[in-house]
């Protein structure tokens, strides 16, 4: 299927390796042309260069920290102020015990998981209205719908930019703006294996143990690839995804259970 997007232009944070990546390379071999982002400068450049000589397009990395003002700052000069298409995304925060978290625990997460989404959005997508065209997938997490109890900052500051989503989409919608939210459950990323490594150490068992009882709670019976996750979002971002507004789309192998 042509997703009708070739040609277009793509901002996608957090995307040197992971579910960021996923969704770049899937834009990527679409045709569409990239400003890509993370920290660490080298693992970013050497993946623009490796999605650039793969998919032909031109490919930006710019290596900042997108939670902070500065960062955004950055991408968005490369971006020389617009995008067609915004994928949001960042690191999780760390897992912890709800007694224990500060204002200043809460704060981090909220400027990592929901500000800088937003100050993306309030960046980018007027003047996607304005053209008359745009799509923004947000990746957010399968513990907005089914929280994590260890992961409760994460739980908190996910569910405020879904809340915010959920009502600002709708007002966007009439000038042929997209705005979605993806949600992975588990999928085989160096977060995965950080998190298996955690488990395994909490119970005293082998990190192919861990995963092993992590997968049995996933009816597809396997992770998810970075290449699904991306596949999902390169179709959120197509031409056909017109009458998909203010979504909440779940990839987790089943592992919610629910009849809707
Ligand atoms: P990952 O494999 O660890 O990759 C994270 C990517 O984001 C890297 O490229 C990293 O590069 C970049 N990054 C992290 N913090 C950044 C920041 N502040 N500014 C710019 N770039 C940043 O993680 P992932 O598994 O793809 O997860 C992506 C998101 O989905 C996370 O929020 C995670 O919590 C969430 N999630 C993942 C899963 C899963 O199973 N994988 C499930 C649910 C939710 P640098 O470190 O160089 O910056």
């Amino acid at each position: 299927m042509d997703l009708g997007i070739r040609g277009k232009t793509a901002l996608v944070c957090a995307s040197s390796k992971g579910l960021g990546r996923g969704c770049a390379e899937a834009l990527a071999a679409e045709g569409v042309d990239l400003v890509i982002n993370a920290r660490t400068a080298e693992t970013l450049e050497r993946t623009a260069t490796e999605i650039a000589d793969r998919h032909g397009v031109t490919v930006t990395p710019v290596a900042a920290d997108i939670t902070t003002e500065d960062g955004r700052a950055k991408v968005l000069e490369a971006l020389g102020g617009q995008a067609d298409i915004l994928v949001n995304n960042a690191g999780g925060p760390p897992p912890g015990v709800w007694t224990d978290w500060n204002r200043d625990d809460f704060i981090r997460a909220l400027d990592g998981n929901m500000l800088s989404a937003i100050a993306l959005m309030q960046a980018l997508v007027p003047g996607m209205m304005d053209r008359g065209w745009g799509r923004v997938v947000n990746i957010t997490s399968a513990a907005v719908r089914s929280p994590i109890g260890q992961l409760g900052l994460s739980n908190s500051a996910r569910s405020g930019l879904t809340g915010f989503v959920a009502g600002m989409s709708r007002q966007v919608a009439p000038k042929g703006v997209c705005v979605n939210n993806l949600l992975p459950g588990l999928h085989a990323t160096d977060r995965a294996v950080s998190l298996d490594t955690g488990m395994s150490k909490a119970e005293g068992i082998s990190i192919d143990e861990a995963r092993a009882r992590r997968q049995a709670g996933i009816p597809a019976g396997v992770y998810g690839l970075p290449e699904d996750f991306g596949a999902a979002c390169a179709f959120l971002c197509s031409q056909h995804a017109r009458f998909i507004v203010g979504q909440n789309v779940l990839l987790d192998g089943g592992a919610w259970n629910s009849s809707i």
